[in-house]
């Protein structure tokens, strides 16, 4: 992938596409080893409600490191995907090794999010795998928020990390929130896009919406000025307005923000403390609002049965196109984790596998949560669903319609080459 984007867009963008799919979030957490990537997972199913007791890494109880290997060795090894919502959004978590050992795993989740969190430790800054796993979404161009984790711990300095996003990752930080108390202290933020803090009591789960503490008022002032000439200097409109006006409104500030993190030439900054469960709703209201939606993806590119290269759009009324991330063999069958590019996956369907030329059958549909699955009939472009039926897809296996055969990714060595009939 490259950039998505080459004419910026004005900050009153209406969006043309069909809500369901605008609706939609393909989020990977990216993270080294360490940084809180289980937990934040974790306190994003709580928060969503999807999942009802809180997991905690010590005890092995997290929903996504379900496999027995992972939570001996304490690190994500194989790719699941978790369905949530927020919002009004359904968000497809997508899980991505941490581990450098995995790179064609975490290559391939990469491909099939679309908008990622990047989690760092507040006191560590960038480590080297958040580098290399930060140069691997550079290289899929896949847009990303920062989650600077941790707050709570001795030592941690958001402007550190911040630092330490530009110096080794040569990121531009968008640093949007403030964090209120420090280290042990680390009680809340202060949203400098919607200027209002968000503060955690002791003994909460949730967070109450409240006034700028006083003593932080003029520091917020300062950010936010920071974050406006930021945004209006990597935004055309937002520099017009900015230039206009001197200032930008809430809205046109988040609207920047959003094209900004689209084209990747700005990153927004978050901060908390995933293990306190401080900072974790903030950061979905950040990916709703900031991270792209199955429609906002270009087309996808595959080679046709004559061998040319082809292009499908994220359509649902188009041939069905979809590729196996992820195969997983659990007590509800041999499950093939599917992201749907383009048309509407069906249950009952016939599919072509396009590398090998061979035929599978979609018996179920499901889409995977932490505790259950759901049956679904239909998988619309966009979409990222398990599949019961198919017999030899493998990760990065193409499923595609018939009569339209389309071949997403080249088999690998593993697979042997089969030209499509
Ligand atoms: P992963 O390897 O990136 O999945 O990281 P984990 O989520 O397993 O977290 C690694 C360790 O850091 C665990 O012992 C967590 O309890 C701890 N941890 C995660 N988030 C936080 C946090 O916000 N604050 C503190 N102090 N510890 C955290």
């Amino acid at each position: 992938r490259t950039s998505r984007r080459t004419l910026a867009t004005p900050l009153s963008r209406p969006s043309l596409s069909s809500p369901s799919l605008t609706a939609v979030r393909n989020l990977g957490i990216l993270a080294h080893v360490d940084a809180g990537k289980t937990t934040v997972t974790e306190r994003i199913l709580f928060a969503t409600g999807a999942v009802h007791k809180r997991g905690e890494v010590h005890e092995g109880t997290t929903v996504t490191d379900f496999d027995t290997q992972e939570r001996d060795r304490g690190i994500t090894i194989f790719a699941a995907a978790v369905s949530c919502s927020w919002d009004g959004h359904r968000i497809n978590l997508i899980d991505t090794p941490g581990h450098v050992d995995f790179a064609d795993e975490v290559e391939r989740s990469l491909r099939v999010l679309d908008g990622a969190v990047a989690v760092f430790d507040a006191v560590a800054g960038v480590e080297p795998q958040s580098e290399s796993v930060w140069r691997q979404a550079d290289r899929y161009g896949v847009p990303r928020i920062a989650f600077v984790n941790k707050l709570d711990r001795a030592g941690a300095d958001l402007d550190t990390a911040v630092a330490s996003l530009r110096e080794r990752l040569g990121a531009v930080p968008l640093v949007a929130q403030l964090p209120i108390g420090h280290e042990d202290g680390f009680t809340g933020v202060v949203d400098l896009v919607r200027m209002r803090a968000l503060l955690w009591p002791a003994d909460s789960t949730g967070y109450e919406k409240g006034a700028i503490p006083d003593g932080l008022r003029g520091e917020a002032e300062r950010r936010r000025r920071l974050l406006e000439e930021t945004a209006a200097e990597l935004h055309p409109a937002a520099l017009e307005e900015f230039c206009a006006t001197g200032a930008l409104t809430d809205d046109s500030l988040a609207l920047a923000l959003r094209e900004v993190t689209l084209d990747g030439t700005g990153t927004v900054v978050l901060c908390g403390s995933a293990y306190r469960n401080r900072g974790v709703e903030p950061l979905l209201d950040a990916v709703v609002a900031y991270l792209p939606s199955p429609a906002d993806m270009p087309a996808v590119r595959g080679s046709s049965a004559g061998g040319g290269e082809q292009e499908r759009a994220p359509d649902p009324a188009q041939p069905v196109a979809a590729l196996a991330f992820k195969v997983a063999v659990t007590a509800t069958g041999r499950l093939t984790y599917l992201r749907v590019y383009s048309g509407t996956l069906r249950k009952g369907d016939t599919v072509l596998d396009a590398g090998t030329g061979r035929t599978e059958r979609v018996a179920r549909i499901l889409r995977v949560q932490a505790d259950r699955h759901t049956e679904l009939d239909e998988a619309p472009a966009g979409d990222i669903v398990a599949v019961v039926g198919p017999k030899t897809a493998r990760a990065g296996t193409t499923l595609c319609a018939p009569h339209a055969p389309l071949l997403l990714e080249p088999p690998g060595t593993a697979e042997p080459v089969v030209s499509v009939a």
